[in-house]
């Protein structure tokens, strides 16, 4: 029933969201959209020196979007004006669900800054793949234009810098950068130095980001001008211990109305050098999670920030940093050890198996069928987070039954 109380404020809306879990959310949303008829947008925050002001969360399109259409039509209700996808994402239906969007609201294109990304890995096949976006998305430009997913810098090279110099010329992408989830920190501090990147997209959370290297690297950033946008936020998800810190954390949190996922949301947003979260939200309830975080003011204190740290402290085992240049080279033989790790966490914390499954098969059949038989153990010992890698390749293989 929608409540017609509208004194009705956020705080209490979070509160109800925090107490009563997730799957409570749907009816304080209707309140809350009830007590206007413009529904209060989020707030935005400039991207680097590109002139752009962004949404503070961007919608994670990894999702099917055709059948979603109405989750894009409130995202922008919501003013989630910054739309993330990639030319993989779906094997491509992702840009096809957003350009059935923009066919039936053109309207709407202007308001998008639109983000896609290639994982071409060559400059004919970037081309290929920008055309096919542009096609599947119905639109002549792309806002910002990823490489997707380095772990090295080198992967940026003066070819790249030229076709991106060449694409902007023709109109088709009006800024470029990367995204990466391995060895970010190297990326960021590299990226800043080469004076052509316009934005990046990379892993930081809460237990990343107080590192005095991811510090220093996102500083670097900043100074260059480039707009960051944090992904990977909820560090690896929910961690099933029975920690005191982690008793202590929930408790905490649900007494000053967030859920843990909105916390972890707020952590990062309160770092200012950050323009913009990306988020996937395949769902409604999700969304208005998410936009309430972003809409709520209240700020985490510093004990809160303290605990959250400890608690990352405690449960580092389960979550890999993606420090791929440490262990990957330990072991002789190809070990994509992070994309691994990163698709146990597709499975595992995200529960998307069929995501995590499609991403193990992009990994070569020769290299999938030689993973278990290779030696880990140097590489656990060099891992800074402890991981048990030999196990943890293991039961990827198992999983997804290769
Ligand atoms: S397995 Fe360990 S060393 Fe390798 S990327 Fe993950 S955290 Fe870093």
């Amino acid at each position: 029933m929608i409540q017609k109380d509208h004194k009705w404020s956020r705080r209490k809306f979070l509160k109800t969201a925090g107490i009563a879990g997730v799957g409570s959310l749907l009816a304080p949303v209707k309140q809350l959209c009830a007590a206007s008829d413009e529904p209060e947008t989020i707030p935005t925050r400039p991207f680097g020196k590109t002139g752009e002001q962004v949404s503070i969360l961007s919608l994670g399109g990894m999702f099917e979007t055709g059948s979603n259409q109405l989750m894009l039509r409130q995202a922008i209700n919501r003013g989630v004006t910054y739309w993330d996808t990639a030319n993989s994402y779906g094997r491509g239906r992702s840009e096809k669900g957003i350009g059935k969007y923009f066919a039936k609201y053109p309207q709407d294109r202007k308001k998008i800054f639109l983000v896609t990304k290639s994982g071409a890995w060559s400059i004919k096949g970037m081309k290929r793949e920008l055309n096919e976006s542009l096609e599947r998305m119905q639109t002549d430009y792309i806002d910002l234009f990823f490489v997707h997913g380095i772990s090295s810098i080198s992967e940026m090279d003066e070819d790249t810098k030229a076709w991106a110099e060449e694409a902007k010329a023709a109109g088709k992408i009006r800024f470029f950068g990367f995204s990466t989830h391995s060895n970010m920190e190297g990326c960021l501090l590299e990226g800043a130095k080469l004076g052509w990147i316009d934005g990046i997209m990379m892993t930081y959370n809460y237990r990343l980001m107080h590192s005095a290297d991811m510090r220093r690297a996102v500083d670097a950033c900043v100074k260059a001008g480039i707009g960051l946008t944090a992904m990977k936020t909820q560090g690896g998800g929910q961690v099933r211990t029975d920690s005191e810190t982690e008793l202590k954390l929930a408790g905490r949190f649900l007494e000053k109305g967030f859920t843990d996922a909105q916390a972890k949301l707020k952590a990062v947003w309160q770092n200012p050098q950050i323009s913009s979260i990306c988020s996937q939200m395949p769902n409604m309830t999700l969304l208005m999670s998410n936009v309430a975080a972003a809409l709520e003011k209240t700020q985490l204190s510093a004990r809160d920030s303290e605990l959250m740290q400890l608690y990352a402290k405690e449960t580092r085992a389960a979550y890999c940093t993606g420090c791929t240049a440490i262990c990957e080279s330990c072991v002789s033989g190809e070990a994509p050890i992070g994309d691994v790790m990163r698709y146990l966490m597709y499975c595992n914390s995200y529960d998307d198996y069929a995501l995590a499954a499609d991403g193990f098969k992009t990994i070569s059949p020769k290299v999938r069928k030689r993973l278990t038989r290779l030696d880990y153990s140097k590489a656990e010992r060099n891992c800074p987070q402890g991981l048990p890698i030999a196990k943890l390749i293991q039961e990827a293989t198992r999983k997804f039954r290769i």
